[in-house]
This record gives C-alpha cells, sequence and structure tokens, in this order.
C-alpha cells in the first residue's frame, strides 16, 4: 500500500503555565492520503487548530510541542530546520486562515500579491508571473480584470477566495484550511467550499479541513477525525460517520446540527461545557456530559480503537 502522504503518531502540544504545562494536544495519531480531504470537527478549545499549527510550526507561544511525529512526504516535520520548514511551507503545506480574508494587503492590488507570493518562492519573470496570476484568480472563480483590484473592491466572498489563490499559488500537495468559512453567510459559504471540492478534485492536493461545523465538514470532506478536550475522540470514513457515528460525543453534535439534506428534525444541545484542559476530568474526559457513562467511564481513559477498518473510536462502550 502507498505511504500516506501526512502521518501523525502521538502528537502532543503543551501551554506552559506558571502552573505547569496544559495539555492543548494529547497523543493524537491520524494518517491523511493524497488528495484525501480529512476534516477535523470539536468545539473551540478542543485542539483542531493548535495541531494544523504544530505540523506548520506556527504555534504562537507559549504553546510547545511537546512529543510525536509528523512524517509528511517521508520527513518529520517536527525535526526539521528553520531553512527545511521554510523551503517546505506554502511549496508543499499551505494553509487558508480563518481571517485570510482580513489579512490581505489593503494597498497592494490583489494580482500584485500573489505574484508576490510567486517570487518569494520561485525564480519567475514579471510575465510568467503575471500568467500565473490571471490563471489562479480564474481558477477559484475571480474575474482576471480584477488583478489591478483592491481587496476592500472585492466581496467577503471574493477576498476569501485570494486567499485560496494564494494557498494554491505553488500547486500544494496538502492545502489545511482552517475554518475558511466561519466569517461568510450560509450561500457564500456553500459556494465556497463546493468550489473547493471542484478544485480539490481537479488539482489532486490533500485537504485537511478543520471547522466547529460537523455536519458541513461531513458533506465536503472523505473521512473525518472528531477532537473533544485535546484528544481524538473518533475518526472514519465520512459516509460512515454520518450514518452510524460510533462516540456519544459525535452523536451528540450530529444531534446539534440541522441536517444539511433530509428531512426536518429536532435539534438537541450536548448538556454542560468541554472540560478545563488544565484539570480534566479523570476517566473519559466526556463522562460528565455523557448519558451513557457507567462507572468504568469515571476511572479509565479509553483509548481509541478500531470498531471497523479505517473506523475508531475512544469510547469503552462503542460497539
Ligand atoms: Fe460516554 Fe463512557 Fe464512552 Fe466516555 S467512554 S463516551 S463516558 S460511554
Amino acid at each position: 500500500m502507498a505511504e500516506p502522504l501526512l502521518s501523525v503518531r502521538d502528537l502532543c502540544v503543551d501551554y506552559v503555565t506558571d502552573r505547569g504545562p496544559v495539555r492543548a494536544v494529547d497523543r493524537v495519531s491520524f494518517d491523511l492520503e493524497r488528495g484525501e480531504i480529512l476534516g477535523v470537527a470539536g468545539e473551540s478549545g478542543c485542539g483542531k487548530s493548535t495541531v494544523a499549527q504544530a505540523l506548520l510550526r506556527i504555534l504562537p507561544p507559549p504553546a510547545v510541542i511537546s512529543g510525536g511525529q509528523a512524517l509528511f512526504e517521508g520527513r518529520d516535520l517536527l525535526a526539521l530546520d528553520e531553512d527545511e520548514l521554510r523551503e517546505l511551507r506554502w511549496q508543499r503545506i499551505s494553509m487558508v486562515f480563518q481571517s485570510a480574508m482580513d489579512a490581505l494587503n489593503p494597498v497592494i492590488p490583489v494580482g500584485e500579491q500573489i505574484r508576490d507570493t510567486l517570487r518569494a518562492h520561485r525564480r519567475v519573470s514579471n510575465r510568467a508571473a503575471r500568467a500565473r496570476a490571471g490563471e489562479l484568480l480564474e481558477l477559484v472563480g475571480i474575474p482576471p480584470d480584477l488583478t489591478d483590484a483592491y481587496a476592500h473592491q472585492l466581496s467577503g466572498g471574493m477576498r476569501q477566495r485570494l486567499g485560496i489563490a494564494i494557498a494554491l499559488a505553488l500547486e500544494p500537495s496538502l492545502v489545511i484550511l482552517d475554518e475558511p468559512t466561519t466569517a461568510l453567510d450560509v450561500i457564500v459559504e456553500r459556494e465556497i467550499l463546493g468550489h473547493i471540492r471542484t478544485l480539490q478534485r481537479q488539482l489532486g492536493f490533500a485537504v485537511l479541513f478543520i471547522t466547529h461545523d460537523l455536519a458541513r465538514m461531513l458533506q465536503v470532506s472523505d473521512r473525518v477525525a472528531v477532537f473533544y478536550a485535546a484528544r481524538l475522540a473518533e475518526l472514519g470514513p465520512a459516509a460512515e460517520v454520518r450514518r452510524a457515528p460510533r462516540h456519544p460525543y459525535t452523536q451528540g453534535l450530529l444531534r446539534a446540527f440541522p441536517a444539511v439534506h433530509g428531512g426536518t428534525v429536532e435539534l438537541a444541545s450536548i448538556p454542560g461545557a468541554p472540560p478545563s484542559l488544565g484539570d480534566p476530568p479523570p476517566g473519559c474526559r466526556f463522562h460528565p456530559r455523557c448519558e451513557l457513562a457507567v462507572e468504568r467511564c469515571r476511572r479509565e481513559e479509553p483509548e481509541l480503537r478500531r470498531l471497523a477498518p479505517g473506523h475508531s473510536a475512544a469510547c469503552h462502550l462503542a460497539e
């Protein structure tokens, strides 16, 4: 079998505080195949964006990577030096941030911002850079005649698509999308996610798609990883997780979001709130909110275990 594009094993990230380290990502392991979309979901503060930042080694202090391995195209991202990382970032792995549309330079024309990205990493003539910028704008559905426009002259959706064009400029094999549509209305969000799916099929890059919207993620992704309180709760094919989620937390998340397709259903929120990562509960971290919890859940932490080919969950009662 071909090697995965990315293989993360036992990744740990700590926030160093005066009262000792707080573990924000705890022994997380997953693979990402070439050309696949892996959706990563969970509530705010569960560690999903921290994983992405750890992979690109752009964690803001006081966060530190405290363990694990992340093999990407055969090299451990966590062990590369700064020069090696600089070579790899954007060329092989790029990222669209939550607020990418607000990160554009307001006084530089949009086409020039794409050309700057190209020139920062490759030796290209002005003519080739201009042609490539036009191609990329067209690729993300922005009329190339807007190449000399400024960011404020574009709609929010167009600015976010421009962020995607810049992320694709150097043809990376992995694009990390961190809540790429959070600031957009649902119509524009749907349009952008459809566009990402089309581009991904056309260009063949893999995507790590981070979102708190499980329903939307299931619609877009091939496989999904659900995080809870710094740990992986469930990992499996999107269609299977949608049809038969194995972890009570995933089940709760699915009940809390309206289905994108299908009839009307009554929504129900998960009672309580995620635990403090500085003082997580013993046993299963979800037990204070889990209606299925039994005595064992309060004392023994469940490990992620395989329940079907490619489908795992960290729950004592998952069958
Ligand atoms: Fe609920 Fe127990 Fe499963 Fe945790 S291990 S999710 S508390 S049933």
